[in-house]
């Protein structure tokens, strides 16, 4: 069976009737992306970069990351990556920088905020992607945000980096596509202005399912109320499909959600293009999406949405995933 799905590694990512789902990967390492790749990955949706930061005793200075971020790039060899800046604070620390202490972590200073905080260290890591954007088909995309502002200011430091690199005749490239991460019911509800700013769209479940239901993804006390398939997160993801489509900018699923094969009729259904996933999750992903038709997905997605409670959402797509076995 493990022979079988691996003969898949290079077989087209498309439904049974023609439509296509981009099968792109979810690393934080170079290691990883060598999984990815023997796996078929189309490309590198979210490439998470606080490991390059937690990894050692100091923030990475721009050679270091530029070597990191060019290496990725290269072994692409021209498939698309989405370089996540910094998302550190809520469950991830720095041994060598003292946050300060917060009652609630993941509402907290963490990712843009952190960012926006430390342009020093933001255009640092700006810089390094901007350089090795050179050798790839690179995107920048901006975790938890919450509303355009942070996205203009984002792109101001963004600017900035590249003037810098200009003016002291660095190689870079200029003008790349920068998007954001859909990780807060606020991003959710302003997505047709967010999707003013931005080139492309990228839904995080994890952070989105914790933050619509107030579920704390870590708690263990209150796991089984961390619900994916609750009605309020699929109309949201209903909300963001839809905004992005009326704006022509793209959108895809990055959270762990994006791996669960039960989900797959919901992306089709609601004309999400591409996933994000970990390594070992896109063949099983697609062997399912091998086997499904887009037009039946859509009918699945009609009838959830006049479904009330998490758990009929759930028996109908397991049934729909058991009747296309
Ligand atoms: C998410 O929130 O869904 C996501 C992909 O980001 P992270 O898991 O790194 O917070
Ligand atoms: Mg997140």
């Amino acid at each position: 069976a493990r022979e079988k799905l691996q003969s898949l590694a290079e077989v087209p990512a498309i439904t049974r009737d023609g439509m296509n789902l981009k099968l792109a990967a979810n690393i934080s390492s170079l290691k990883e992306l060598e999984a990815a790749l023997e796996n078929g990955a189309q490309g590198v949706g979210l490439f998470r970069t606080e490991f390059l930061y937690m990894d050692r005793n100091h923030f990475p200075s721009e050679e270091e990351q530029y070597e990191v971020y060019r290496k990725v790039a290269e072994k692409l060899h021209g498939k698309p990556l989405i370089i996540r800046t910094l998302d550190i604070g809520g469950d991830k620390q720095l041994d060598y920088y003292e946050m300060p202490a917060e009652e609630n972590p993941f509402l907290g200073f963490r990712a843009i905020r952190f960012s926006l905080e430390r342009k020093d260290l933001f255009k640092i890591q700006l810089r390094a992607i901007l350089r090795a954007a050179v050798y790839g088909d690179v995107k920048i995309m901006y975790p938890l945000i919450t509303s355009v502002d942070e996205i203009r200011e984002a792109n101001q430091v963004l600017a900035e980096a590249e003037r810098e690199l200009r003016e002291e005749g660095l190689p870079y490239k200029s003008g790349i596509p920068t998007g954001v991460m859909i990780e807060v019911p606020a991003a959710v509800a302003i997505a047709d202005l967010l999707a003013e700013e931005v080139s492309f769209f990228s839904i995080g479940t994890n952070d989105l399912v914790q933050f619509t239901l107030a579920v704390d993804r870590m708690n263990e006390q209150i796991s089984h109320l961390y619900e994916p398939y609750h009605p309020a997160i699929l109309r949201m993801l209903r909300t963001v499909a839809a905004a992005a489509k009326s704006k022509g900018i793209s959108v895809s699923v990055c959270g762990e959600l994006a791996g669960d094969m039960a989900a797959l009729p919901i992306w089709l259904g609601l004309g999400i293009q591409e996933l994000s996933l970990s390594a070992q999750s896109i063949l099983p992903v697609k062997e399912c999406l091998l086997r499904t038709k887009a037009s039946d997905s859509r009918k699945l997605v009609d009838e959830l949405f006049r479904c009330s409670t998490a758990q009929q959402i759930r028996e109908l797509t397991e049934s729909f995933l058991a009747d296309s076995a």
